[in-house]
């Protein structure tokens, strides 16, 4: 699928334990391959939130998700609760936000919902620059090519060695070297480090 139908971005799903954790390690893995852009990782069934004691029961562990978004360098996207609502609305085929606006799932869902389509944005501008960058460098001359990267005789030097005859390749082939460094070599574009968030 990930060949044939562009994505904007890949989110990890997992649960507390150590058995899905290195499932989803698995998994980004995979996609790393393929060069799939991840946004980042959300734990399911975190938690329980427990309606007799008032307290988080954490049936299946705690930190597995937040493990995975350290050892992958991902942002840590949101925690959703086992809640004995969810299973009831999903029955009836209501999700939580409907049945239960106010719950503590609800806003859980909320905060989830946010960081992703806030790492959604983030990956489209990173998109769209390097698209932008692309044309800009397919779009030179020999001689053009060769006068731009003149400028920056630390990158020149460093593709003399990585990439031999950089002056004849597409930018798709220079990708191959390291497309952000490149990027702000020629064109200044910094790229959008995007930083982890926890809420
Ligand atoms: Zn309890």
């Amino acid at each position: 699928m990930a060949q044939t139908i562009p994505i904007t971005g890949i989110l990890v799903v997992t649960t507390p334990q150590d058995v899905a954790s290195s499932v989803a390690s698995k998994a980004i893995g995979m996609f790393d391959k393929l060069n799939v852009p991840m946004l980042g990782v959300v734990e399911n069934m975190s938690y329980f939130e427990c309606s007799k004691c008032n307290e988080k029961h954490y049936i299946f562990g705690k930190g597995g998700a937040e493990k995975i978004s350290k050892k992958h360098n991902m942002p840590f996207l949101g925690s959703i609760p086992l809640n004995s609502g969810i299973m009831e609305g999903s029955d009836l085929g209501k999700p939580v936000m409907i049945t239960h606006p106010d719950s503590p799932s609800a806003e859980a869902f909320t905060a989830a919902a946010k960081n992703v389509a806030a790492q959604c944005s983030i990956q489209y501008y990173k998109m769209k620059e390097e698209a932008e960058a692309e044309t800009k460098w397919d779009g030179l001359s020999l001689e053009e090519k060769k006068e731009q990267l003149s400028k920056h005789p630390i990158l020149y030097e460093d593709l003399q060695h990585t990439t031999p005859e950089w002056e004849n390749k597409t930018w798709a082939e220079l990708e191959q070297h390291s497309q952000a460094e490149i990027m702000h070599h020629l064109f200044g574009i910094n790229q959008y480090q995007p930083t982890p968030t926890t809420s």
